[in-house]
């Protein structure tokens, strides 16, 4: 293990002044663990498993790496891979912010859900890096729109997301299209047994960086609130929506994601708060492209202060004000659960989530999963404090 002195800030790390100052400009100032320990290593064209927690700057990591390695009069020499349209809007956003000092850079995002013709005509100019949905860009490539004969860089962002079986012949496609000479970068805030599998099929001798860190999300309080069971569905939806007003009522919060486990559940609750007289935008998968990235950016630029979601937003949206996660229902899955209160306490700052649970088998269930967790990590602590509290 390479210790790296803690001190360190971007100017010692050798990249161009280009990146240095889009960086600062960014308002990047010291690097993050993933930063320091992974832009060195991709610098060096290793392929990269980055691991770190929710919002610890893995996007910059990848960035950094793709401007560094580009020759501005070549065609496209990096593909990013994003399981999300949002997420792949939002990288390409921070790449153009880090890249503001390369004249001429041109960055596109292709996604499923938008015309494709407007994707084609992104093409006839000159691009550099795309950033997209692994389907609609294993379409362009097929049918020749791409030539990715110079692409020298492939990032999966989301990456454990990004192995699950309805994206892997689209991945399959694109990693062997792509040509063969070339670096390899997966980014996820966790790896399930399932996608590393798959990963070893796609990195060679890669450099797993993962800083220590004894305590994941350290920023995030955890708590559960209970209420009362119902096996009537429209009961306990009632049940969960009371506590979810006495929660927003009770606490003071600047901005909220509130998560549900299914959509429809979404546009339920969304439909309740409004009737409560609670400003609220939704998001879930089967809006309107277009919609999608609106209730983001009211989100983003402060228009709405509570955001309900499905888990397609549970996985890397970076909303830096979100300080309160609340989950109307459990999560099915830990993993889930850890990318969804990730989004509160983004890059240090603090948060709380609050789940909400119905009394006797969902109540334990939710502690059985905690435990999983707990073991599957293989961490001491879990917790900010001690803050999970079971009463
Ligand atoms: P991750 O993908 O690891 O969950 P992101 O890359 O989305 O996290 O970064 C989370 C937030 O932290 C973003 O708002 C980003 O602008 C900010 N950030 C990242 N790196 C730095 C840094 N070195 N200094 C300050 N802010 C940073
Ligand atoms: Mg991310």
């Amino acid at each position: 293990d390479i210790q790296i002195s803690e001190d360190v800030t971007f100017d010692t790390m050798l990249l161009t002044s280009n990146t240095l100052q889009g960086l600062k400009s960014s308002g990047f100032k010291k690097p993050s663990p993933i930063q320091l320990h992974g832009i060195p290593m991709g610098k060096c064209g290793f392929d990269l498993l980055l691991e770190a927690k929710s919002g610890t700057g893995k996007t910059a990591v990848f960035s950094v790496i793709a401007l560094e390695k580009l020759n501005l009069d070549k065609g496209l020499q990096a593909v990013i891979l994003a399981p999300t349209r949002e997420i792949a809007s939002q990288i390409c956003d921070v790449i153009k912010q880090i890249g503001s000092y390369y004249k001429g850079l041109n960055i596109e995002v292709v996604m499923g859900g938008l015309p494709v013709q407007d994707d084609i005509c992104k093409f006839k100019n000159k691009v550099h890096i795309v950033v997209g949905s692994p389907g609609r860009l294993r379409h362009l490539i097929q049918d020749k729109y791409i030539d990715v004969s110079a692409v020298r860089l492939l990032v999966l962002d989301e990456a454990d997301k990004l192995m699950e079986k309805s994206f892997q012949s689209d991945i399959r496609f694109i990693f062997s299209i792509l040509p063969k000479e070339k670096q390899v970068i997966m980014s996820s805030a966790t790896y399930s047994e399932y996608a590393k599998d798959f990963i070893t099929n796609y990195v060679q001798h890669s450099q797993h960086i993962c800083p220590n860190t004894n305590c994941i999300l350290l920023g995030v309080k955890q708590k559960i609130t209970l209420v009362k069971y119902n096996s009537n569905i429209v009961r306990q939806t009632q049940y969960r929506f009371k506590e979810l007003l006495r929660i927003l009522t009770a606490k003071q919060f600047k901005q909220c994601l509130l998560f549900c486990n299914y959509q429809v559940r979404v546009a339920e609750v969304h439909k309740l708060l409004l009737q409560n007289k609670w400003p609220a935008e939704q998001l879930y998968g089967q809006q309107e492209q277009t919609d999608r990235l609106d209730a983001l950016k009211t989100l983003q630029e402060y228009k709405c202060r509570i955001l309900i979601c499905s888990d397609l937003a549970a996985r890397g949206i970076d909303a830096s004000n979100v300080d309160l996660v609340i989950n109307f229902e459990p999560p099915l899955e830990w993993q889930t659960y850890l990318h969804r209160i990730g989004r509160a306490g983004r890059f240090g700052s603090y948060g709380m989530s609050i789940t909400i649970l119905s009394e006797g088998k969902e109540e334990e269930k939710f502690k059985r999963m905690l435990i999983l967790m707990k073991n599957t990590l293989n961490i001491k602590e879990l917790w900010s404090d001690n803050d999970i509290n079971f009463d």
